[in-house]
């Protein structure tokens, strides 16, 4: 029984003491909670009147010098970045748009009566902004001739030269130009015709002065055809040997004619196979030979004029029948005949 009490009382006086920690505690605890709202509305009030009179702001500097306060940095970095990749025009050359260097932002707390002007700042940055415009120029001999805005009629350019055959267009080519400043664009068909060269032709210009063709040579002379007759052999390497000139076959007592205006430097049975031969000087180290003829009109040291008989178709010297064997020799060098007389035939 005792045994119980004891044990109830102890069981009190523990209670008791429980009860005065946890009392104890509150109290501390009521304290701090106080102490903690009264710093949260102190707080409050001094956000309150920072708030009221500050705001948060960017203070912006450029190639190191203060150039403004800034409300929004992310909207005015991305309108500088667009600048940067398109420029301020539309302008579709534009390739791209370099400035100093990048503005740098720093946070702060801005009075409220203080004004931000990211707008200026904007135009701060981009006034020193340098346009590169990007076009192709078109090089004549590494030169630039014209300048077009797109690599397209670049192209179209060429293609259009090429299928004209312009004899000029493995000299011509497309460079690419990045430039501050925009050059002045050439239309494609202008362009074409600018450059359009025509390939050169030695072409015979036919001449009606004289009953037989009259051919202007690459040689500054217009040639006659020395005999009309069928041609028996050409220019060139034969079986038996190389052959220096062309063969008019016709009947015996043909008139040979001067192909062009001359004087006689030989005129005489020659030993070598050519028999009766005559040859005629032109100048500019031009000769021309007619041979095997069987009458000779004209001699040594004369001058004729083109067309002039100078002798008689025949077969002396090495030959198998009459003809005409007709030579062109440019510095002692035969040429083919075909070039100038004969031609097509
Ligand atoms: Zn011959």
């Amino acid at each position: 029984m005792c045994h119980f009490i004891v044990k109830l009382s102890h069981c009190k006086t523990k209670g008791v003491l429980n009860i005065s920690i946890i009392k104890r505690s509150i109290i501390r605890i009521r304290a701090s909670l106080r102490l903690i709202i009264l710093l949260c509305i102190a707080l409050f009030i001094i956000i309150g009147i920072l708030a009221f009179f500050y705001k948060t702001a960017y203070i912006v500097t450029y190639n190191g010098e203060f150039i403004g306060y800034c409300e929004s940095k992310s909207k005015l970095q991305e309108k500088i970045n667009t600048y940067i990749e398109n420029g301020n025009s539309d302008n579709q050359n534009i390739a791209y748009v370099q400035i100093d260097s990048m503005p740098k932002y720093e946070l702060t707390f801005l009075k409220r009566n203080i004004q931000t002007n990211d707008n200026n700042i904007y135009n701060a940055v981009t006034s020193t902004g340098v346009t590169y415009y990007n076009y192709f120029a078109i090089q004549l001999n590494g030169e630039d001739k014209y300048f077009v805005s797109k690599y397209y009629e670049a192209e179209d350019i060429i293609n259009k030269l090429k299928e004209k055959d312009s004899n000029n267009i493995d000299n011509i080519k497309i460079a690419e130009r990045y430039n501050t400043e925009l050059a002045s664009f050439t239309s494609i068909d202008d362009c074409v015709n600018g450059l359009y060269e025509k390939k050169v032709v030695k072409k015979p210009t036919y001449s009606t002065t004289s009953s037989k063709a009259t051919y202007v040579s690459s040689l500054g002379i217009s040639f006659v055809e020395p005999a009309q007759g069928i041609i028996t052999s050409r220019f060139g390497i034969r079986k038996r040997d190389n052959h220096k000139g062309i063969d008019v076959a016709n009947s015996i007592g043909t008139p040979i004619r001067a192909s062009a205006a001359g004087t006689v430097t030989y005129a005489q049975y020659n030993n070598g196979g050519y028999g009766y031969l005559v040859i005629i000087s032109h100048g500019n180290g031009i000769q021309t030979y007619y041979a095997h003829n069987s009458k000779l009109y004209v001699s040594k040291g004369q001058t004729v004029s083109q067309g002039q008989v100078i002798a008689a178709m025949g077969s002396t010297g090495i030959s198998t029948g009459s003809h005409c064997h007709w030579e062109i020799r440019v510095n002692g060098i035969a040429q083919n005949p075909q070039k100038y007389i004969y031609k097509g035939r």
